[in-house]
């Protein structure tokens, strides 16, 4: 028994592969991450996966046990064919033989017109004689069907050389001498066997030989009624060949051909069996074989009759079986898949429902607790669970609510202190602020009018040593010139004796009037003394002092006061004193040298200007 490699096909695998992997690919698309969803796609995973096991092993087993049967049947064909065969080649020879014992006499009569009649009755008996005829000893044609190769010399025919041993039947071979007389406008060649028999007389002496070529024909037409049963049952056909791979029946393409060869291998070794193998093509066949058996008759025609089928058409049962396994996996798979739908849909619809509830409660929508659901006892355990945990949560909310309340009062009741506070405090900070600019201005006002002379509101004998120090100090800093003018108002006793002393007041206050105008803004102007008054002029050298001081002089000269329908006239007298580098540079220095002219000026007969020489010193 030859070896068989059954089981799935690997492109069925790939198949199923593909189908799962896909499945898979589909499932990733659309699963989200639920319950549902992973449970349906288990479950129809696991379902294809056993399909694909079922599948696999099924088709594994199947397939061996039908290649087991179909090889069985198939060789079982070729050994009723071969016997066919047998029987066939076996009638030929012995009518051959019969034939030949016919011709014994008539050839001892020398009667070949008869015996040429007897072979001619033969052969239109039956259609496989192409030819048959009787050769003398020497080899010569004597009598022969449709009078064909007569008289011809056939000596070196191995069948005539094969029938002096003893009967023979030849393998096949082209027909060497008939080919042009029986089929001259044939395309194919002819093809035959040769049987030949020794004509012995009663004391068996050799007479001669009966030879007859069988058309290979017959084979043909045996393939058909052999066939044509079988064919309805069996999608098969049939090969003969001999033992050098030449084709008795068969297509030419396969002659010497791999697949040849392997089953004549086989045939070789164990006479009958099966095997799978390999069209050219590459179509797998399923081939049952059997070798003629040994005949010493025909002990050289080593043929083997092949009966073979495609393997696909042989395995169509198990194709069958392997789509009705998917069919039903499929649908098992469907059916699971809604159990697994229809079961994750009642664990997680209680699962949904508390999740619904735990986002009202969380969103503030809900103000009880978690419903006790008792579904499963799962469930139950976890809506226990969470009922206790919300409501725990929900005690320690109204907790901290109500502490936050009264926190809150607490921190009103502590802000409004505060505030209440913070205003005391701000009204203390403003009189306070109050208090210190009023200190401020008093100080403001207390230093000015301690600075002031109170008559004629220009500065007193402080303000002039106080401001005039430090003029004097810049000057020399900044080494520029500094005069000083010191005016009395002459003869003011008479003022205050003719017009009074409010009179003469008054008189003062308007003298101060026109010392301003004649005076620059920055210059200092003080008051003395009863009528006697200094300015001091930064900036100011001898020559501008003077001017400065006549301007004065004249203004007071020419404006007099216009007071109560009364006009005062008023004079002045002026002495200048102007600071120079021979001389101490202090301001006492300067008064004493402008007084001194000033009682030059009154000397000398007042509403004058004198003015103190440089470096004169007592001039
Ligand atoms: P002479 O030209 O020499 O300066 O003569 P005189 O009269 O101006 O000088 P005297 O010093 O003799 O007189 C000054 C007078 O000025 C005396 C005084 O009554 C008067 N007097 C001083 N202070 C004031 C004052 O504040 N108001 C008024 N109305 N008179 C004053
Ligand atoms: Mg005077
Ligand atoms: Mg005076």
């Amino acid at each position: 028994m030859s070896d068989v490699t059954p089981g799935p096909s690997p492109t069925y695998n790939a198949g199923m592969i593909q189908i799962v992997s896909s499945f898979n690919a589909v499932g990733s698309s659309i699963i989200t991450n639920n319950l549902k969803s992973r449970l349906v796609l288990l479950f129809g995973s696991l379902t294809v996966a056993l399909t694909v096991i079922i599948v696999a092993f099924t088709s594994s087993i199947a397939t061996r046990e039908l290649s087991e049967r179909v090889g069985l049947k198939l060789q079982e064909a070729s050994l009723q064919l071969r016997d066919k065969v047998e029987i066939q080649i076996a009638e030929r020879y012995t009518d051959l033989a019969i034939a030949a014992k016919m011709a014994v006499s008539l050839v001892e009569k020398r009667s070949y017109a008869e015996m040429t009649g007897i072979i001619e009755e033969m052969k239109a008996g039956l259609s496989d004689y192409a030819w048959i005829g009787f050769v003398s000893l020497s080899g010569e044609v004597k009598a022969s069907t449709g009078d064909l190769l007569l008289g011809a010399d056939v000596s070196a025919q191995p069948w005539f050389q094969e029938a002096l041993e003893g009967p023979y039947l030849g393998d096949i071979h082209k027909a060497l001498l008939l080919e042009k007389l029986i089929n001259p406008e044939g395309e194919e060649p002819l093809r035959f066997i040769d049987v030949s028999v020794p004509l012995l007389d009663s004391e068996a002496q050799m007479l001669g030989v009966m030879g007859a070529h069988l058309d290979l024909r017959w084979v043909q037409e045996m393939r058909r009624s052999l066939l044509d049963g079988l064919r309805n049952r069996l999608d098969v056909d049939l090969l003969i060949a001999n033992a050098e791979g030449e084709l008795i029946l068969g297509p030419e393409r396969l002659k010497s051909s791999d697949f040849l060869s392997s089953i004549l291998k086989g045939a070789a070794n164990d006479g009958s069996g099966y095997v799978k193998a390999a069209l050219p093509d590459g179509t797998e066949q399923l081939v049952g074989y059997s070798q003629l058996r040994q005949d010493s008759r025909y002990d050289n025609l080593d043929w083997t009759v092949m009966v073979y089928q495609p393997a696909t058409s042989a395995f169509t049962p198990v194709v069958d079986l392997r789509n009705a396994i998917i069919l039903a996996g499929i649908g098992t798979a469907v059916f699971f898949c809604l159990l697994a739908w229809l079961a994750a849909h009642r664990v997680t619809r209680p699962l949904l429902k508390l999740a619904r509830e735990a986002k009202a409660l969380n969103q503030g929508r809900l103000r009880k607790s978690i419903t006790l659901r008792r579904d499963f006892a799962e469930v139950e355990t976890l809506t226990r669970a969470l009922r206790s945990l919300v409501d725990g949560l929900m005690a320690k909310e109204t907790e901290l609510t109500s502490l936050n309340a009264s926190l809150e009062r607490r921190v009103d009741a502590r802000t409004l202190e505060l505030e209440s506070v913070n205003s005391a405090l701000m009204e203390e900070m403003q009189l306070r602020e109050n208090l210190y600019k009023e200190r401020e201005d008093l100080i403001t006002k207390l230093e000015h009018s301690a600075n002031t002379d109170w008559l004629t509101g220009v500065g007193n004998r402080r303000y002039l040593f106080e401001a005039g120090e430090l003029a004097l100090k810049r000057a020399i800093r900044h080494k520029r010139s500094l005069s000083l003018l010191i005016f009395d108002v002459d003869h003011f006793k008479t003022i205050n004796d003719s017009h009074g002393h409010g009179a003469g007041d008054e008189a003062l206050r308007h003298l101060m009037r026109l010392a301003r105008e004649a005076l620059r803004d920055i210059d200092l102007l003080a008051r003395i003394g009863g009528e006697e008054f200094v300015a001091v002029l930064e900036d100011a050298d001898e020559s501008q002092a003077a001017k400065v001081a006549e301007r004065l002089r004249l203004s007071v000269a020419s404006s007099p006061l216009d007071t109560h329908g009364r006009r005062i006239g008023m004079t002045v007298s002026v002495g200048v004193a102007t600071m120079v580098d021979c001389q101490a540079r202090n301001l006492e220095v300067l008064l004493a040298q402008a007084d001194k002219a000033l009682y030059e000026a009154k000397q000398s007969g007042r509403n004058r200007v004198v003015q103190v020489s440089r470096c004169s010193g007592d001039a």
